[in-house]
């Protein structure tokens, strides 16, 4: 973490200003430190250049932290060589690629930090949470921006930081994975400055389930598993499937075949062979992993930006796009 980070953080428990422990190193990333609470006087810890916020809540989540450390480079687009996650990240979130200049802006749920490392590119400043290990892998393959990017481990419905502090908040594919989506886009319209802006992408309440029985079925004890086999099992499925996937990915009508597969395939264009392999795996591995998935209705998300009144809301399947008023 860098100094100017501190400005920003409040504690998760009462919300008093945090103050760093010990000499303020100017410009130097702090690596190893503490911070304690002017409110209630809890300490929480800097480990390996990040502020520890999570606790005993991140227990459920390791699975991302072992997937986006060992598997997550293949979808940073400046490390992998490709564009996907730039146009993701511009179409989920309905932001012009110039709108992130100089804005201060939040990733809910970063992973190995894709998305937060397209949005530092197009120059903001990002503030990078995971619950999970994850935020490890995050600062490593987003060390390149410098102060741009400040990772946390947090959990996103404990947020460490003042109200009304970031220009814009983002979550892509996260929220269906905590215990409660709803809260979670909550919490994070709580942190946006007057006119801020929210985009959500999560997994739709819809008919897909029932076309993936083998994954469900699956699903009833996958999560549970030791991480080190649950990746034996996707490296085996993966190793079984991938080459009639790869095979079929441009017949259009056996395509739908790979719906049916026990691995959650990704063929594009942008990617070689190699990559598209790594790609699912990773994804087959986010498929069996979390311990939930909790689908949701975008109408209801829709319903729920209005109660917390946000404007100019947006809502289709998979996605919910807002603003806070201006002050
Ligand atoms: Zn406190």
């Amino acid at each position: 973490m860098f100094a100017k980070l501190v400005d920003w953080l409040a504690c998760p428990k009462c919300g008093a200003d945090l103050s760093l422990d010990g000499p303020v190193p100017g410009d130097a990333e702090i690596i190893d430190a503490s911070l304690t609470c002017q409110g209630c006087r809890e300490i929480y810890r800097v480990r390996d250049g990040i502020p520890r916020f999570a606790g005993d809540d991140s227990e459920n989540f390791e699975n991302f932290g072992y997937q986006w450390n060992l598997l997550g480079n293949v979808q940073i687009d400046r490390l992998a060589g490709h564009r996907l996650s730039e146009g993701r990240l511009l179409s989920e979130t309905g932001w012009d690629a110039d709108w992130f200049k100089g804005k201060v802006i939040l990733d809910c749920g970063c992973g190995a930090g894709r998305f937060a490392d397209v949005a530092a590119g197009l120059g903001a400043t990002v503030i990078a949470v995971d619950i999970s290990r994850a935020v490890d892998a995050c600062r490593e393959n987003l060390s390149v921006h410098g102060d741009h990017v400040n990772c946390l481990q947090a959990s996103i419905f404990d947020l460490p930081l003042k109200p009304g502090i970031v220009d814009a908040v983002f979550s892509l594919g996260v929220i269906q994975h905590t215990p409660d989506p709803e809260r979670a886009v909550a919490s994070m319209a709580s942190v946006l400055r007057p006119g801020g802006r929210l985009a959500v992408n999560f997994y739709e309440k819809d008919f897909w389930p029932w076309l993936q029985p083998i994954k469900y079925a699956l699903r009833l004890t996958t999560p549970s598993w030791e991480q080190e086999s649950l990746l034996g099992f996707c490296k085996a499925l993966v190793k079984a499937f991938f080459p009639l996937s790869y095979a079929i990915r441009n017949v259009r009508k056996a395509r739908l075949l790979s719906h049916f597969l026990p691995i959650c395939t990704v063929h594009n264009p942008e990617l070689n062979k190699q990559q598209q392999h790594d790609w699912t795996l990773l994804d087959t591995f986010d498929w069996y992993g979390p311990h939930y998935e909790l689908r949701q209705r975008h109408t209801r998300l829709g319903a729920l930006l209005g109660e917390l009144n946000m404007k100019n809301i947006k809502a289709r399947p998979g996605v919910v796009q807002a603003s806070k008023p201006a002050a």
